[in-house]
């Protein structure tokens, strides 16, 4: 097993983890607290050096990891998973701290890393007999691809880091994670504490600015790279890896479209589609961006909404009560901001929220719903990832449907409705890699998470997920020549 770990301490020392070492480099950086925006601690800026090192040690390390049973590659997942629960408070702690989110969702992203983790102890891909006579058997089997570049966006830096980690090492091989440059922090120490349980080289993890993405997307010695993050990278992300031909799978942008029929519970649903749009800051890739409310109920939507949108505390994660957290970085802060600067250009109507209160430190964003915005306005045809949300109208189900598929994303979609024959014909229709119905956002590691269109190509998780870490084989055994 690796060197790194014995003395773990979450709240010091970030480094990167090569060849089962924690590893410095010459010059460092820091990411910033986006409650209140106080400096984190210094993190490495990796180099090509470190690129090749990590490369070099991922791909030695592949030789012997493929060769490992899938009983002992379980073994070593559920110990770290073990780990990575009993260090839970921890890591919860410092995921408030670099990425912003209210301590109780820290709380729950880590039990989804450790969660997903064990899940997928479950997922083994067993050789399978396709057809066998007196003369020859025919086998399908999955072969590992090889050294995995895992690159991880900021809004689930545990969850989807372990979502990756997790299928990787299960199926032979060695993954280097990449987090983010706005939240390396949890992630330096899931790498520094996976050095207990795997050999050096299986996990390794690299924290950088924004070259080191490029760098390890066009360096030929890794055989995939898992990517989750936008649609724009996700697109530089599939060129860089076209030059060696490396498997890609891209978990990409939503604009998730809620619908909302007649039949419902007026107060219950507006609460529960309102803090599905809202939760995280609105920072979620399968958060709900467009509500399409049949006309009959509207402003009774509407007025629930408003209402519970008005009981929301927003403040730093760790504040007693807060549902609503800032957003996590300064760029993203500029960004959702130009939505608020449409309100008035574009005479949008708010209906609760719309103004900010830019005295306070940290990056706070008002929750704010705007009522039926123009149809081609951008509150409704782009990604905010903060927490403003359009509230629209329908009455035809063709049109609705239209409507809610009138988007170049597709990744979740909702119907919400009590009469589950309506709400599953409508869900039926929607093109997106997960539609629910009466929720939303609900994902679970056995289920395939993907999105359709410019969302994504490929899906994680599920036993399909763990076989795009794997190449196919036929395997033709001719019993006699
Ligand atoms: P982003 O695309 O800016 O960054 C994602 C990751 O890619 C980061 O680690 C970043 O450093 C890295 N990166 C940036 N440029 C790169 C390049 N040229 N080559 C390789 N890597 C590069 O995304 P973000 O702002 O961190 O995350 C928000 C976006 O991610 C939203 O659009 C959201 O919908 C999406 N997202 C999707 C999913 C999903 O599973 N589909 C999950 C979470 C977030």
């Amino acid at each position: 097993m690796g060197s790194a770990g014995p003395q773990f301490d979450i709240f010091s020392d970030y480094q990167n983890t090569i060849d089962g070492r924690l590893s410095s480099t010459k010059s460092t950086r820091h990411g910033v607290n986006p409650a209140t925006g106080k400096p984190n601690p210094e993190v490495p800026v990796s180099t090509q050096e470190d690129v090749d090192n990590a490369v070099a040690a991922g791909l030695k390390a592949f030789e012997s990891w493929k060769k490992t049973t899938w009983a002992e590659r379980a073994k070593a997942v559920s110990a770290f998973a073990d780990a990575l629960e009993k260090h839970k408070d921890d890591f919860a702690k410092l995921l408030t701290q670099e990425q912003g989110k209210p301590i109780q969702f820290a709380q729950g992203e880590i039990a989804a890393g450790f969660t997903w983790l064990r899940a997928f102890l479950d997922l083994e891909l067993k050789e399978e007999v396709i057809k066998e006579d007196d003369e020859k058997k025919t086998i399908q089997r999955y072969t590992p691809l090889g050294l995995v570049v895992g690159i991880v966006p900021w809004n689930f830096p545990v969850h989807l880091a372990c979502g990756k980690i997790g299928p990787s090492v299960l199926t032979g091989n060695p993954i280097i994670i990449k987090p983010s440059p706005f939240t390396p922090y949890c992630d330096l120490k899931l790498g520094e504490l996976a050095q207990q349980f795997f050999p050096p080289g299986v996990v390794q993890v690299l924290s950088g600015g924004d070259d080191l993405g490029p760098m390890l997307t066009a360096h030929p010695g890794p055989a995939k790279i898992s990517f989750t993050g936008s649609s724009a990278t996700g697109k530089k992300v599939m060129e860089s890896a076209s030059k060696t031909l490396k498997r890609i799978t891209l978990e990409l942008g939503g604009n998730d479209p809620a619908i909302v029929c007649k039949d419902i519970d007026v107060e219950a649903t507006a609460q529960k589609v309102t803090s599905l749009a809202f939760l995280n800051s609105g920072q979620i890739c399968l958060a709900i961006k467009r509500i399409y409310v049949h006309e009959d109920v509207y402003e009774q939507f509407r007025d629930a909404a408003v209402k519970f949108a008005q009981t929301i505390k927003s403040g730093e994660g760790n504040e007693e009560g807060v549902f609503l957290g800032p957003v996590q970085n300064s760029m993203q802060f500029e960004k959702v901001k130009t939505f608020f600067s449409d309100i008035e250009k574009e005479k949008w109507n708010v209906a609760v929220g719309g103004k900010n209160d830019d005295s306070k430190p940290g990056y706070f964003i008002a929750p704010t719903i705007i009522d039926r915005p123009a149809e081609d306005s951008r509150i409704v045809t782009e990604e905010p990832f903060g927490p403003i949300v359009p509230l629209l109208t329908w009455k035809d189900e063709d049109d609705v449907v239209k409507r809610a598929n009138n988007t170049k994303m597709g990744l979740g979609a909702s119907v919400w409705s009590k009469d589950l024959d309506e709400a599953a014909r409508i869900a039926k229709q929607l093109d997106a890699g997960s539609v629910w119905v009466n929720t939303h956002l609900e994902v679970d590691p056995h289920a395939p998470f993907g999105g359709h269109k410019e969302s994504g190509i490929g899906y994680e998780w599920s036993k399909g997920g763990l076989t795009a870490f794997c190449n196919v084989q036929s395997l033709f055994l001719k019993k006699k020549v």
